[in-house]
C-alpha cells in the first residue's frame, strides 16, 4: 500500500544518513579537470544523462569543481575548449556532506538551495583528512522519504 510505504520511509528518515542513500564514487560519473570539450568528451557528457558532474583532479577522489550541463549551452566542440576554461568562468562552489549526517539534515541543507548535489566524505581512522565516499542528491533523500524509486525521464 502507498500510505504505508510513505509513513515508513517517513519514519526512518530521521535515523538514516546519507552514506545509506548516495551514489558510491566507483559508479559517480566524473571528469578529468583536464579534459578538452571536443566532440568526444561533449558526446560522453550528454550520452551519461547527468545534469551536474564533479571534476577531479589526478585522483576521482580530489574533486576540485563542478560543471553544469547547462554550462555547455554555448560551446562549441569544434573549438575544442580546454574544460578548465569553463569551470573558471562559471566557478561553482562544491558541497560537501559528512557520511553521518542524518537524511533530515541533508534535507535542510538542500532547502537552503545553493545545490542539490553534495559530495559525502568521511573523516579517516586517524581523524587527519576526509575521504571522498561519493554523490548524494536531493533526489536520493526524496526517494527514502516517499520509499519508493523516482525514474528519470
Ligand atoms: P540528475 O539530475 O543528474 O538526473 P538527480 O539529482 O536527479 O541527478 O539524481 C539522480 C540519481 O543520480 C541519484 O541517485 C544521484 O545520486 C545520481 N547522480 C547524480 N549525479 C551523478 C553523477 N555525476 N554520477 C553518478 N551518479 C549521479
Amino acid at each position: 500500500m502507498e500510505e504505508l510505504n510513505i509513513i515508513q520511509g517517513a519514519l526512518e528518515f530521521s535515523t538514516k544518513k546519507v552514506e545509506h542513500v548516495m551514489t558510491p564514487l566507483p559508479d559517480c560519473f566524473l571528469i578529468n579537470t583536464d579534459a578538452i570539450l571536443d566532440f568526444d568528451t561533449m558526446t560522453e557528457i550528454m550520452e551519461s544523462g547527468y545534469t551536474r558532474i564533479p571534476i577531479y583532479e589526478k585522483e576521482r577522489s580530489n574533486i576540485v569543481d563542478m560543471l553544469y550541463v547547462k554550462d555547455l549551452a554555448f560551446v562549441d566542440p569544434d573549438d575544442c575548449t580546454p574544460l578548465k576554461t569553463i569551470t573558471k568562468f562559471y566557478n561553482h562552489p562544491v558541497h560537501y556532506i559528512s557520511n553521518t549526517t542524518t537524511l533530515g539534515a541533508a534535507l535542510e541543507e538542500f532547502k537552503k538551495g545553493k545545490s542539490h548535489l553534495a559530495i559525502v566524505q568521511k573523516m579517516t581512522e586517524d581523524e587527519h583528512r576526509y575521504e571522498v565516499l561519493g554523490v548524494v542528491t536531493l533526489e536520493d533523500v526524496i526517494e527514502e522519504i516517499i520509499n519508493s524509486e523516482i525514474l528519470d525521464e
